[in-house]
């Protein structure tokens, strides 16, 4: 339910429609906004009267929330969320550019990377070092000495860092460490750590699940932002479908129905969508002209040689190809490419 307050109410009338949720045993959630004040009442609400809050001093309207998802959808916050990292703004005109390795491997690796990356015009820096492989014997990531390089290139370059969470464990240790949690497709449902991320303040780059539907990645959301973690971005990665060209099928829908249906960031990521280099630069311009949010690429700089993904990682030279043309396409859709912030102001 949603509680659109008088352009005039006052702190205390606020306060109160507040108490009044919570003896409902329902959690309040508060968007202050320029004119009003608009506060969710969120939980099992479907057995609660509007009339209780309708009679509450301050109270203009009372609406209820049609879709399952409440915080995430559009009828409880009507314009994009916007939210600042490190230099530049996620969900405004600027688009993200997020590029880095699948995985950090070594300290030359990460460093030469992100020193190619920036040059190239990305503004936050991706690198895994708990990775998600299919076989247990597959290199696993380097754990927090992978952060502690992260964390110099960081320095470095100015760059945020966007770092893959896999287990409520690791939280504590990589929040000292990290701008953004990556949370990975195949814990996507993970609801857990879910909660856990929300219990957080560190912002959060969603991937939908490979099986997925666009509901299931917007509830996934939910359970983040009601744990009071509002800096959620949407990330469209690619689904599993009959066909077998490439490594996923880049839903292309998914993403003007999700900035239909939620405020939140749209992020588009042509690297494991496609699974193969040819095709990054191609889907990562579709999903701006789309209207996605920002791009997260894999860039190596020895893709033949990569202990994870190689076969979809840009070289540093294509990924800078594939940024100009992408800033094309973001002005053709009156967008601009973020700049990263000038070096030793980060
Ligand atoms: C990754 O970003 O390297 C990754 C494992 O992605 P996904 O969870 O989308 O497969
Ligand atoms: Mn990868």
């Amino acid at each position: 339910m949603m509680i659109i307050m008088h352009p005039g109410a006052s702190k205390e009338q606020v306060e109160n429609v507040i108490a009044a949720i919570e003896k409902q045993h329902l959690s309040s959630h508060v968007i202050e906004g320029v004119e009003q004040t608009i506060i969710g009442a969120v939980g099992e609400s479907h057995s609660v009267a509007k009339e209780i809050f309708e009679a509450l001093p301050g109270v203009l309207s009372v609406q209820r929330i049609s879709q399952p998802y409440k915080l995430a959808s559009r009828q409880f916050h009507e314009h994009d969320s916007v939210f600042p990292l490190d230099g530049f703004t996620v969900g405004g005109e600027e688009i993200a550019v997020i590029a880095g390795p699948c995985a950090v491997e070594s300290h030359s690796q990460l460093l030469d990377i992100a020193h190619a990356v920036r040059e190239a015009g990305a503004n936050a820096l991706r690198g895994g070092v708990f990775k998600p492989r299919t076989s247990p014997y597959s290199f696993q990531g380097l754990g927090e000495e992978g952060l502690k390089y992260m964390a110099e290139a960081r320095a470095e370059t100015g760059m945020p860092i966007v770092v893959e969470v896999m287990a409520v464990s690791q939280i504590e240790m990589m929040t000292k460490y990290v701008d953004v949690f990556q949370l990975g497709a195949r814990n996507m449902q993970n609801f857990n750590l879910l909660r856990a991320i929300g219990e957080t303040r560190t912002p959060v780059l969603l991937k939908r699940g490979m099986s997925a539907t666009i509901e299931e990645l917007l509830m996934a959301s939910e359970y983040i932002l009601s744990g009071g973690n509002t800096r959620v971005m949407l990330c469209e990665r690619g689904i599993r479908t009959f066909e077998t060209a490439t490594r996923n099928t880049t839903d292309i829908n998914a993403i003007p129905v999700l900035k239909k249906l939620t405020h939140l960031p749209v992020i588009i990521d042509p690297s494991h969508s496609t699974g193969d280099s040819a095709y990054v630069a191609a889907v990562a311009k579709a999903g701006i002209a789309a209207g996605a949010d920002g791009i997260i690429v894999e860039v190596h700089n020895d893709p033949a040689n990569a202990v994870s993904d190689g076969r979809q990682s840009l070289t540093p030279e294509a990924f800078a190809k594939m940024v100009k043309q992408v800033r094309a396409v973001a002005e053709a859709v009156d967008r601009r490419l973020a700049s990263p912030l000038p070096l030793g102001e980060g």
